[in-house]
């Protein structure tokens, strides 16, 4: 009988009615290289939003809006004392660079920009827009 790896073929030669493995070895639960549990969200990301907490107001727009739930909020205490969601930052595991979170953001200078997969968070910030930039 056929294994699972001789099964193996490429997108182009899939047959109608066709399965792609979900085990290697289903015996022992070993996960096939199509599982979908192999792959992240983010895997086809090629922009990804930061995150400027510098301009951040909090609204929250962007944790409504986000359909992959990626923001990451803590709980603090506000200055009167009262506890506060703040969001202190993005999960790139679940991101899909969608860029709805920043369209949402209500900042005059937004506080989430897309920027280039490849490009480092720090750097991303150094190269943040400015108030004489709208100019
Ligand atoms: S780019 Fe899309 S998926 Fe990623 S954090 Fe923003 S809204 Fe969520
Ligand atoms: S939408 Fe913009 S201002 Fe509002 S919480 Fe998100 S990043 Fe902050």
């Amino acid at each position: 009988m056929a294994t699972p790896k001789d099964m193996m073929t490429t997108w182009d030669k899939i047959q109608p009615g066709a399965v792609l493995p979900s085990f290697e070895d289903p015996e022992h639960k070993v996960r096939s290289k199509f599982n979908s549990f192999n792959y992240k969200v983010a895997d086809w990301r090629v922009e990804k939003p930061v995150f400027n907490r510098d301009l951040c107001i909090d609204c929250d727009f962007c944790w409504v809006s986000c359909p992959d739930s990626c923001f990451i909020v803590e709980e603090v205490e506000n200055k009167r004392g009262k506890k506060q969601a703040k969001i202190v930052g993005i999960n790139y595991n679940l991101c899909k660079g969608c860029g709805v979170c920043v369209d949402v953001c209500p900042t005059p200078i937004k506080s989430l920009l897309m920027f280039p997969e490849f490009m480092d968070n720090e750097e991303a910030l150094k190269q943040w827009p400015t108030k004489d930039d709208k100019k």
